[in-house]
């Protein structure tokens, strides 16, 4: 009969390797049995500079007790999983400390923000609840600290698990707070499509950010907390809150305009972020957005590898082809019609543009300069010649924040006014002043924009030796062999944890997936689908090894790294 290896076991392996080399640690790699729970040691630390070593701890629900209620569905249990790492996180901190060389005695797990994402650093089921997190082993140098490890594996781990892991020992009712609102959430995101609407933002949420560096609400008497003007005034019925009224932003074109400084970006910002699910007291909980939103900006230097932009720019000097551009260096316009192609083929159904981060020749060509400037000689169509094609041939709706050109009262359906950081409707008025100016400029384009070409990558754009590093850095950037894939611009992507994600998903994707057949997108769905079946633990690359640090990212981040590769090759379909 086989017995699982206990606690004591494992008190008596560390007092045999004390002040033996480092290495004598990997010999504690093993499960062990403690009164409450089960110590998984998956992998050790060669040395105390290396990534701490990974653990993993596995309660039964027969001792957690989480009422099935909190992880019945989907958003529920993410949001519960994310409470529980939340809570890991605050009782690692209170033992977390230097003691030694390197990362000696750190003990952590991942980090999150101010979304609820789902995360592979926690996972509940009706059978057990599993943290997975790291340990920095304690050393003097190379020399191994069995006291300390003693410390923290049999007395701090313990105390953690403890008041983290049990649903007896956690506050109830932030607990369900947390589950409920998640609920609500996913709820209201369903909801907007049958109400024909894009966006809402509750009355009361509290939009500004603390400061440029740092996502929390910003506080004190100047913050100016949401109102909807009545014309957009919309209540909705969530599952658990019951009613909620806010600003619906309806499908069709919206314009946000208004004065410098009056909370334009800072609105659009939020219906950015609403493609997540917020914590309690973020500010943003109830604004909420349609899941297939995507950022649109100028992004200039990026490469662009076979997409049709002939929609957007066509005769370019030198007749470069549109119809299948490449480039290892676009200009704010190209980069900014490739986002939008890229994002259309990706099935967005809601594009949100911001001036300040636009190519103005993009967004606007004016009358003066069409009469001084031959259509023959420009290249570009501005998209506010393309932002009725997108609405009625995809049907894309667009946001868009404009202070400075008043052509775009033309193709609007609504134009909303932000002042004094708050929202009014202006869409009457607006609309006299475009009929009396009248015929400043006239619609250029020569076709409709009614398809967009699928794209198929290359396999062998996108092989790697077995010794190429993939992995992240930080956000904004994943390296893949030699090559960096810089995402700073990609700007729905939020957490460090989904960047490390991505470059585990490139590389699950191109193994299993990018054959020369498929499309990207068919690679990109196939990729969701093996996650939602086998859970996001799937794409990593380590066997028998926790991957602790994945968030999950949609499939337009996921699009997004692939063409920011500037190794990758496609052919068109
Ligand atoms: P705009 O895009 O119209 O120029 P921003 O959205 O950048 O304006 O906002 C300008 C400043 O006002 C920012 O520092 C922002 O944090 C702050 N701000 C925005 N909305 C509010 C609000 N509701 N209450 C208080 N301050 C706000
Ligand atoms: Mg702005």
């Amino acid at each position: 009969m086989f017995f699982m290896p206990t606690s004591s076991d494992l008190q008596r392996k560390l007092a045999g390797i004390d002040r033996k080399g480092y290495g004598a640690y990997k010999s504690i790699t093993g499960t062990y049995q403690y009164d409450f729970f089960t110590l998984y040691i998956d992998h050790v630390q060669s040395d105390p500079f290396a990534p701490p070593s990974r653990m993993r701890v596995r309660v039964s629900q027969r001792v957690a007790a989480f009422p099935a209620g909190l992880y019945r569905t989907r958003p529920g249990r993410v949001a519960l999983e994310d409470f529980l790492t939340r809570q890991f996180a605050a009782e690692a901190r209170k033992y977390s400390e230097k003691r030694g060389t390197g990362k000696s005695g750190v003990i952590a797990i991942d980090r999150c923000g101010q979304e609820v994402l789902e995360r592979t650093s926690m996972v509940v089921n009706s059978q057990y609840v599993e943290a997975r997190f790291t340990v920095g082993l304690p050393a003097r140098g190379r020399t191994v600290m069995a006291g300390e490890a003693v410390d923290i594996l049999l007395h701090h781990l313990p105390a953690i698990v403890k008041h983290s892991l049990l649903y007896a020992s956690l506050n109830a009712e932030k607990l369900t707070e947390h589950v409920q609102l998640a609920e609500d959430q996913e709820d209201l995101r369903r909801q907007l499509a049958e109400l024909g609407l894009v966006a809402f933002v509750a009355d009361g949420s509290v939009l500004p950010r603390e400061s440029g560096i740092s996502d929390l609400p910003l506080r004190g008497p100047n913050v100016i907390a949401f109102r909807s003007p009545p014309e957009y005034s919309v209540t909705v019925t969530l599952p658990h809150r019951g009613k909620v009224t806010g600003m619906g932003i309806p499908r069709g074109v919206t314009l946000i305009v208004g004065g410098g400084y009056h909370g334009k970006s800072t609105l659009l910002r939020a219906i950015e972020r609403g493609v997540y699910n917020h914590v309690p007291g973020d500010g943003r909980e109830l604004v909420i957005t349609v899941a297939d939103a995507v950022k649109i900006r100028a992004e200039d230097g990026r490469s662009v590898s076979g997409v049709d932009i002939s929609g957007f720019i066509n005769n370019l000097p030198f007749g470069q082809d549109t119809t299948n551009f490449s480039t290892s260096n676009a200009s704010g316009s190209t980069s900014q019609a490739a986002n939008i192609v890229e994002a259309l083929e990706t099935g967005t159904r809601l594009l949100l543009l911001d001036e300040d981060t636009s190519a103005t020749n993009f967004m606007i060509r004016d009358g003066r300069m069409q009469r001084l400037v031959a259509r023959e000689a420009e290249p570009i169509t501005p998209f506010i010649d393309r932002v009725r094609d997108l609405l009625d041939n995809f049907d894309t709706s667009t946001i868009l924040v404009v202070g400075g050109s008043g052509d775009y009262f033309e193709v609007a359906d609504r134009v909303i006014m932000m002042h004094n950081y708050l929202p009014r409707d202006v869409t009457a008025r607006a609309r006299e002043i475009a009929a009396a100016a009248g015929g400043e400029r006239k619609r250029e384009v020569e076709a409709p924009l009614n398809r967009v070409r699928e794209r198929i990558p290359l396999p062998q754009s996108l092989q790697w030796q077995s010794r190429d590093k993939i992995k992240a850095r930080g956000l904004d950037d994943i390296q893949l062999g030699r090559e960096n894939v810089d995402l700073q611009h990609v700007e729905q992507l939020v957490d460090n944890s989904q960047t490390a994600a991505l470059a585990a998903i490139i590389k699950y994707a191109t193994a299993k997936y990018v054959d020369g057949k498929a499309t990207l997108m068919q690679v990109v769905q196939a990729v969701l689908r093996d996650i939602q079946r086998e859970g996001l633990d799937i794409i990593s690359p380590f066997r028998g090894q926790h991957p602790g640090d994945f968030a999950l990212p949609r499939k337009y981040e996921i699009a997004a790294a692939f063409n920011r590769y500037r190794g990758l090759r496609v052919k068109q379909k």
